[in-house]
């Protein structure tokens, strides 16, 4: 224990000064308020409007504050998944040195707040509840406080030493505060000792198409440098291109840093280490288990297409196979570790929805479930014609519990049926909300239908339409050819020009 404790600048072997930026990770129930508060805390951050205020999607952002005169910064992971966060710990080393526990004050603790205390009382790192949506006035701050304490959050002022704090990402309110908080959090939290050899964590991961594998790292000691020679997890790279969150090239990057590392021979795995060529070839033995094991169902774009007799020659009939298609290696990681064991991943890849993908579900009686990947027009029209189900999420719980679904025998619940499709022409206020003025292209727009709303090939969003009327009438449907006005419920964030697809 005493050991431990001495944990002393003077025992460092490399004398690395404990001023790092925190690594810190967001979790939260889903529309809580996470990524509203990223955007507040980008938007505060002075660097970040030097440097034009964009922010790269690499899935972290470094803000620079300062504290007591002194420039401090702090770089934000917003977590491809909770599993994903788990399955880091399961590596021995946290990609994250603090968490913020996003909770809303309107609606307290959700399913998804649960399973993020799960995760922080596993992960045993210093975590700061954080109560959003601190503008609306029928909050319930105190309520919120007390489910915490009852799912054994010891919450500050309730027995307990986990700081909270209200903030609004709508007014601002408190953000300066949280920055501090979070700086003063770290500063009290224990440090391990460290050396000065290259470890790096990887939060993220895709396949791009013009440039190949790139990889988010976060920096947990040592230096990463332009044109080293890198390994993760027998995944080699001489690194080309460093970018930071901002956009900019770097030539070096260090602890506490995260970057968008290319020049990786192949996608690596979320939750990989990225050692040093050297130290990887000196120390193969611990580190090479990869928690994370890229299964052979795992593929970063077409190669390797597993062939259909491979499935047919299959000594279990699984309930359900599926062909799995999702933006990144982090999200596609985090889906395959939450689906339940007896469904059949037939494929698992990055990238959209194909016909190849398609015609290998056909072939095998399988669905094509993306996740936030692009679907084009002719690929819907291709799976209805070859009687596929090909569907898409943007939310990987939901896509989850409906595959839960139909191994419970829901199986309609994923039956869909495309019954019309309309253009947005117009829209109007209405009451508190907005009718969208369409013209039906094909089959008919009826009240009650489920819809989607696509923006050149992209899906904005899903509804319900809940009234349809031509001129004043109130009517159940209109049909191909008509104009009418329909409103969505719950309403999305439409334009002029967006595509109304009806489904069962
Ligand atoms: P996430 O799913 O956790 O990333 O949540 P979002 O940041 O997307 O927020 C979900 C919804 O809550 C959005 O409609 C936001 O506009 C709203 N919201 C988020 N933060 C605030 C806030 O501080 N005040 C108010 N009034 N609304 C907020």
């Amino acid at each position: 224990m005493a050991k431990n404790k001495k944990t002393s600048q003077n025992e460092n072997p490399s004398g690395v000064a404990w001023s790092y930026p925190p690594v810190v990770a967001v979790l939260g129930h889903v529309d809580h308020g996470k990524t509203s508060l990223l955007d507040a805390i980008r938007k505060t951050n002075v660097a970040a409007r030097e440097h034009g205020g964009i922010t790269q999607g690499i899935g972290a952002s470094s803000v620079e504050i300062t504290v007591e005169g002194v420039k401090k910064r702090i770089t934000f992971i917003d977590t491809p998944g909770h599993e994903a966060f788990t399955q880091m710990r399961g590596r021995g080393t946290q990609a994250a040195d603090m968490a913020l526990l996003i909770v809303s004050s309107v609606d307290g603790v959700m399913p998804q707040t649960k399973e993020s205390i799960e995760i922080l009382k596993k992960a045993q790192i210093p975590f700061i509840v954080v109560l959003t949506k601190a503008d609306v006035a029928d909050r319930q701050e105190d309520k919120a406080k007390g489910q915490l304490v009852k799912e054994g959050v010891l919450l500050e002022g309730y027995g307990g030493d986990v700081p909270v704090i209200s903030v609004s990402a709508k007014t601002g309110t408190n953000i300066k505060e949280l920055l501090e908080l979070i700086s003063l959090v770290f500063d009290m939290k224990q440090k391990p000792v460290l050396d000065d050899k290259l470890k790096g964590i990887v939060i993220e991961a895709r396949l791009d198409e013009r440039s190949g594998p790139r990889a988010t790292v976060v920096i947990k000691s040592g230096i990463l440098s332009v044109r080293q020679e890198v390994d993760c997890d027998g995944i080699k790279a001489r690194v080309r291109t460093i970018i930071s969150d901002k956009g900019v090239h770097l030539d070096k990057a260090t602890i506490g840093e995260a970057v968008e590392v290319l020049g990786f021979e192949k996608v690596p795995a979320v939750g990989g280490i990225v050692l040093s060529a050297e130290q990887a070839a000196a120390k193969p033995a611990p580190e090479a288990t990869p928690v994370v094991t890229p299964a052979p169902t795992f593929h970063s774009g077409q190669e390797a297409m597993p062939m259909p007799e491979d499935f047919l020659n299959a000594e279990e009939v699984p309930t359900l196979s599926i062909v799995l298609c999702a933006d990144n290696q982090g999200s596609l990681e985090a889906i395959v570790r939450s689906l339940p064991k007896d469904i059949n991943i037939a494929l698992a890849k990055t990238g959209d929805i194909t016909t190849t993908d398609i015609l290998l579900a056909k072939s095998i009686n399988a669905i094509v479930l993306g996740f936030n990947t692009r679907t084009r027009p002719e690929i819907v029209k291709f799976a209805a014609q070859e009687k596929v189900l090909a569907k898409n999420y943007k939310i990987i719980y939901e896509l989850i519990s409906e595959i839960k679904d139909v191994l419970e025998g829901k199986q309609l619940a994923l039956v869909e049926e495309i019954f019309g499709r309309a253009k947005i022409l117009a829209s109007f206020p209405f009451e508190k909300t907005k009718v969208l003025g369409i013209k039906v292209l094909e089959g008919r727009v009826a009240r009650g239908d489920k819809i989607r709303l696509i923006r050149k090939e992209e899906i904005i969003g899903e509804s319900t339409i809940s009234s349809v009327r031509t001129g004043k009438n109130v009517v159940s449907k209109i049909v191909e050819g008509q104009e009418g006005g329909v409103i969505l419920s719950p309403s999305l964030d439409f334009t002029i020009g967006d595509m109304l697809i009806c489904h069962g």
